[in-house]
């Protein structure tokens, strides 16, 4: 996969320490990136009207919407007003103009040992939220988790169980493939080719998988740091037909967290258009 800086998305929790959604946009349009993808808080802290001005003043591709998602719940109320909260990142999605909404499914409510209870509540979320979806124009994109996260993030860990969501579901909705969460799987090439054959990929997420990882959720790697063949991924990406954005998204408390944002940026440029 030949990557260009035009291919490049910043996942803007990559420089969520260092900077709000202004000051991140427009450091990534002065180094030359022309893509983002903003988390629902970022927005909230500007204001959504604001938020879709900035991007747009910034001439910013949106590449996917952070995130909706998390369906499961103790109740039936919690599960309804987890669906009302999604049609809002629907809205919002659709205002700042990205491409599909993110979404992490959710894992076991509260209290509950019943994973298969927790995925029928993830495909009654999904089917739920669809309609308003579709009529937003505004693609789905499940997001398969490492099973680590299986408990708390979400209960969709594998790109197969994502694709067959996708396929009970039907149009407007499909994948969201983030190396760190499915470069371990066997199954990878078939499922991406899957993807890739029924045009379900929505997004690619890049970061790479640190030895040791001393945290699950927040020590994810810069590309090159860790064991990921992102060129073989890629090329797997790229014969199953996506031209999409590439999206680098790192999450990174204790190293690129702690760095300036435009040291960040500066690698992740380096990094990536070395990795193609
Ligand atoms: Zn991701």
């Amino acid at each position: 996969m030949i990557m260009k800086i035009e291919d490049l998305s910043i996942n803007l929790a990559t420089v969520r320490q260092q900077w709000n959604l202004q000051e991140a946009v427009e450091a990534c349009a002065r180094h030359g990136i022309t893509a983002v993808d903003p988390w629902r808080d970022q927005v909230a802290a500007c204001g959504l009207a604001e938020a879709a001005r900035i991007i747009k003043a910034n001439g910013m591709r949106v590449s996917g919407y952070c995130r909706g998602g998390m369906f499961p719940a103790a109740d039936a109320a919690g599960r309804q007003a987890a669906i009302d909260d999604n049609r809002r990142a629907i809205d919002e999605a659709a205002t700042v103009g990205a491409q599909c909404l993110v979404l992490v499914v959710g894992g076991l409510p509260p209290g509950s040992r019943d994973m298969p209870a927790a995925r029928h509540m993830v495909a009654d979320g999904l089917a739920a939220i669809l309609a308003h979806a579709r009529a937003s124009n505004m693609p789905l994109a499940i997001e398969p988790l490492h099973p680590m996260y299986a408990a708390d993030r979400a209960c969709v860990n594998t790109l197969s169980q994502a694709l067959d969501l996708c396929d009970d579901l039907g149009e407007g909705v499909g994948v969201a493939i983030d190396t760190y969460h499915v470069w371990w799987d066997p199954d990878l090439a078939a499922q991406i080719a899957r993807a890739g054959a029924a045009n379900r990929i929505l997004g690619y997420h890049i970061c790479d998988w640190l030895v040791p990882t001393k945290d699950i959720l927040l020590d994810r790697g810069m590309m090159g740091d860790g064991v990921i063949d992102f060129r073989h991924v890629g090329s797997m990406i790229e014969k199953a037909g996506y031209r999409g954005l590439v999206e680098v998204e790192i999450f990174s408390a204790e190293n690129w967290w702690k760095r300036p944002g435009d040291d960040v940026l500066r690698t992740v440029i380096e990094r990536f258009t070395a990795i193609a």
